[in-house]
């Protein structure tokens, strides 16, 4: 699983995380899709969160974004997503890119599978996020001694 731990305000109201975390997810998911060729069943996706989190004096929440390879000792392409994360995303705009949709259709993030959360979808909250994901390619980064995670630059 490629699991995207996610700080977030902690006065974020739930209503707002739930929309913007699972349209997110399904939006790179369908992303995913297009640029690896899976079809729906070849990777899922789970939102989960918020927790509570504290760095110093800063109070925040985490939430995740957890895409799985369902497929028994995995397919290997997690790996080449989390690598290529810009090219999702860009994949993710352009299947948002189509006419006559405000929130969200079977066209674009509707599912049966995701049925249950089809009023929380609403791609056009998450296009920036999109476009920054596109901007920024990943970088491989080890490890060090002495890490700290800091959340305020994410939070700001
Ligand atoms: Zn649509």
């Amino acid at each position: 699983m490629l699991r995207l731990i996610v700080p977030v305000p902690s006065d974020i109201k739930d209503d707002r995380l739930q929309k913007w975390g699972l349209s997110l997810g399904y939006s790179l998911k369908a992303g995913m899709q297009h640029c690896y060729m899976l079809d729906g069943s070849e990777i899922e996706f789970e939102f989960e969160g918020p927790w509570q989190a504290c760095e110093g004096n800063t109070r925040y929440s985490l939430a995740s974004l957890t895409f799985i390879d369902p497929s028994l000792g995995g397919s290997g392409y997690l790996h080449r997503i989390a690598s290529e994360f810009d090219q999702v995303a860009q994949q993710a705009l352009e299947h948002l890119d189509h006419p006559g949709c405000e929130t969200a259709c079977y066209r674009c993030l509707k599912t049966y599978q995701n049925q249950r959360f089809h009023d929380l979808l609403e791609w056009t909250r998450i296009v920036a996020d999109l476009e920054a994901i596109v901007q920024a390619a990943p970088v491989r980064q080890p490890e060090k001694l002495g890490d700290v995670f800091n959340p305020q630059p994410l939070l700001d």
